[in-house]
């Protein structure tokens, strides 16, 4: 099937938009002029279909030249290439009105850790993401970056290895506003975390920018599968976050059909995992609208964790705490009933009442 097939039929069971890595779109190596008849047919049936294109990104993993890292190759000119590969495909972002930047740093790592100096890499993936940052702000472009963090594979080990790493890496950073994150279920869970807690963070820090949705078992090689197949109580718990977030970004979903799925069955795979957020953005509606979880949550004291506990510092707040009285005892012997909320969340889910 060519890349139109695929974007028709995407249209077809209802997908709002798409995403691409360069070499996806366009040869790798092919002459300009075959590039350009490739990006314009890619155009042509996106203008047919009213499907949009919502993200772009880098293909900085596949070719061997990137073995050894893209931003963080011992040798500079493969540095050098690696950028000057990702400001050709910003420019076709742009052309395409992209607003979001992906980078996953595939081959960003090592295996060997004698094989390069952390500190050394970090600086040359900073001065990476700060050039980017300035072409984009020179070209007047509407685009932001969006970091994806994978813990391995396919490197022994990544850097910016998590959601956390990868936030705290771009405080380091000379455009930080310019660059948030593009977290992915998959990776996350590979690392044996959770994806809703990592999420949670990046939306309060205000840096959830995209997200790739799909799903994995603990402690696998990164699997991509269908949306809402594995994890799906945490996965009920994602959706009702963004959905009750204000993030407005795309419902991406990076994941494929399973390896011995052929000919209808890649449709069956792509209705489903669109099928099952919106089941679960439901199932999440309805479990905020219940009054019973609206009791549950009021004895779990799920409310009472949105109260300012000391207020800002002064020293008669301070002088006043110092010199309260807690019953200790009493606060020791409460319950949190979380055991009759969680049952609740798994009844939403099975739809029992
Ligand atoms: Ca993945
Ligand atoms: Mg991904």
């Amino acid at each position: 099937m060519s890349n139109a097939d695929f974007i028709r039929g995407l249209a077809d069971i209802g997908a709002w938009g798409v995403s691409f890595h360069d070499d996806d779109l366009m040869t790798f190596g092919a002459p300009e002029s075959q590039r350009r008849a490739e990006l314009d047919a890619f155009k042509k049936v996106l203008d047919e279909t009213g499907v949009v294109c919502s993200m772009a990104t880098t293909n900085l993993f596949w070719h061997p030249v990137f073995k050894d890292g893209a931003f963080t190759s011992n040798d500079r000119n493969v540095r050098r290439y690696a950028i000057q590969k990702t400001l050709r495909n910003i420019d076709v972002a742009a052309e395409l009105g992209a607003p979001t930047y992906v980078l996953w740093g595939g081959r960003e790592g090592v295996e060997s850790a004698a094989s390069k100096n952390p500190a050394d890499a970090l600086s040359r993936y900073k001065e990476a993401l700060d050039f980017l940052c300035g072409y984009v702000n020179d070209k007047k472009y509407e685009i932001r970056f969006a970091l994806e963090p994978k813990p391995n594979e396919p490197r022994g080990d990544t850097f910016l290895p998590t959601i956390g790493h990868a936030m705290a890496f771009i405080n380091e950073l000379e455009f930080p506003d310019m660059v948030g994150l593009n977290p992915e279920v998959a990776h996350e869970t590979m690392a044996g975390l959770s994806f809703f807690q990592g999420v949670a963070q990046a939306l309060w820090q205000g840096k959830l920018y995209h997200i790739d949705l799909n799903d994995q078992k603990i402690g696998r090689f990164d699997q991509d599968l269908r949306f809402g197949s594995e994890g799906i109580k945490d996965d009920f718990m994602l959706v009702r976050l963004l959905e009750n977030s204000d993030y407005n970004g795309p419902k991406h979903f990076d994941a494929r059909p399973y390896r011995n799925e052929w000919g209808n069955g890649i449709w069956d795979f792509a209705r489903g995992c669109m099928r099952t957020y919106l089941a679960l953005a439901a199932k999440a509606r309805e479990f905020d609208q219940d009054p019973r979880v609206k009791e549950a949550l009021s004895a779990a004291s799920v409310p009472e964790l949105a109260e300012s506990t000391v207020g800002s510092y002064s020293t008669a707040t301070a002088d006043r705490l110092l010199n309260e009285q807690f019953d200790v005892a009493a606060l020791a012997a409460r319950g949190y009933a979380n055991e009759a909320l969680d049952q609740l969340v798994i009844d939403r889910i099975l739809g029992i009442s």
